[in-house]
């Protein structure tokens, strides 16, 4: 008798709590965060973008391996992995211990690892139910009794699902494994498993390539990724739904080009006011397929990538700007009020606080620096969430004042340790 198994990289326990297995997969993300670390330290090495990349890539896989199967464990188990994403934030960002992890997910666009496991097990659920005869599908459509149950995969997703419900269309196609028609026709009926390809194209996106075929509105220059996708379903002859209106065309001589749009072939202007007037009548609903589904749910977990020019900036040059904007830095206020390390808050001017703001805005001290930088007044705004070149001077004058706001000096560090052996 075995108390637990391991089967294609997940172990299971006897009583299923997947504590071994989380256990282990903390493990091995943790000793790849060493490469992170040996990448880049607070001043030097690379900047978010690789981090990130190697994060995503060596690290992210191992904290999320086969999560549709474990993710109803406890949130306990949960939460050790979570850590470890945590550090390698603060890895990427270069921020201090006491910096918030909603702010360094938010600048580097990594989302909560229980987010990416909802996500996951969603797109799960959804493939059983595509899947035509997969034993789950049934397990997945039954009604629960009520009662109160141990937390399991239909629950949690049925869960999800009534939680994004709005967004979510309500049924999904179902997978259709078709034998691909010119493999066919080289060798008849000596299809194999191998060249029996799955058909997995959205039947939304089919009646939309189709009317645009129709309507010649494939010569907009506006939406060049769809008119690709018309010319690309016309060459390869996968949709059959396109191939019918081709043909009932060809009676009446097409010929397909591409042409500029918009500048007076009255051809063109024609068609694209048929497309326009097409597109505002109902549209039958359709069942979406899996990938459409998929793309759907996925879209409902990530928030795009805000625009800002500190993911420009190199290594040094990223941490002192995420340090100034967070307030998390080595300022006399942060330092005082919560790192507890130092005696006072007060500025070395002796007039205030010492925190970004007075630091960048009206400390005497460094009022030559300042004026040597900016010519003219600059909103606190413009330094810390500028374009390229505010941050740049930012971090130029964090630099020639000389003032620590990510380095340590060997007097602090030495405060520092005291403060957490204490
Ligand atoms: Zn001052």
């Amino acid at each position: 008798m075995e108390d637990q198994q391991t089967y294609l990289g997940v172990t299971f326990d006897k009583r299923l709590t997947w504590k071994q297995h989380i256990m282990s997969a903390e493990a091995k993300a943790r000793r790849k965060l060493n490469i992170m670390r040996k990448l880049a330290g607070t001043n030097w090495g690379a900047n978010e973008k690789v981090l990130k990349s190697v994060y995503e890539g060596n690290v992210r896989p191992h904290l999320e391996y086969g999560s549709s199967a474990w993710f109803t464990a406890a949130k306990s188990h949960h939460q050790a992995l979570d850590k470890v994403q945590n550090q390698a934030l603060r890895i990427i960002t270069g921020a201090m211990k006491s910096t918030s992890i909603a702010r360094m997910e938010e600048i580097t666009n990594i989302p909560t690892l229980s987010k990416r496991r909802e996500c996951k097990a969603m797109i799960q659920a959804t493939k059983y139910k595509s899947l035509p005869d997969h034993p789950m599908k049934e397990i997945l459509k039954q009604l629960s009794s009520g009662r109160l149950k141990k937390s399991s995969f239909t629950l949690e997703t049925r869960a999800l699902q009534r939680k994004h419900q709005e967004h979510l269309p309500n049924q999904v196609q179902p997978i259709v494994f078709e034998t691909n028609d010119h493999l066919c026709t080289e060798k008849e009926d000596s299809v194999d498993i191998q060249t029996a390809v799955p058909l997995l194209s959205a039947k939304n996106e089919q009646s939309e390539i189709v009317r645009k075929a129709v309507t010649m509105t494939m010569l907009d220059e506006k939406y060049p990724s769809e008119n690709w996708k018309v010319l690309q379903a016309l060459s390869n002859n996968k949709l059959p739904q396109l191939e019918r209106t081709i043909y009932s065309l060809k009676s009446l001589k097409t010929v397909v080009q591409w042409i500029p749009s918009h500048c007076g072939i009255i051809g063109n202007e024609k068609a694209d006011k048929l497309a326009n007037e097409g597109a505002k009548q109902d549209q039958e609903e359709n069942a979406v397929s899996f990938t459409e589904m998929k793309t759907i749910i996925k879209s409902l977990h990530n928030t795009p990538q805000q625009q800002d020019s500190y993911h420009q900036l190199s290594r040094p040059e990223q941490t002192i700007i995420f340090r100034l904007r967070t307030g998390h830095n080595r300022l006399n206020q942060h330092l005082y009020r919560v790192m507890k390390v130092i005696p006072s808050l007060m500025c070395p001017c002796g007039e205030a606080e010492q925190n970004t703001e007075h630091f960048l805005q009206t400390c005497k001290l460094h009022l030559a620096q300042r004026q040597k930088i900016w010519d003219q007044p600059t909103s606190i705004k413009e330094k810390l969430f500028g374009s390229l070149e505010d941050l740049q001077k930012t971090a130029r004058f964090v630099v020639e004042t000389g003032t620590q706001v990510s380095r340590r000096t060997t007097r602090r560090r030495r405060s520092v340790n005291v403060a957490f052996h204490r």
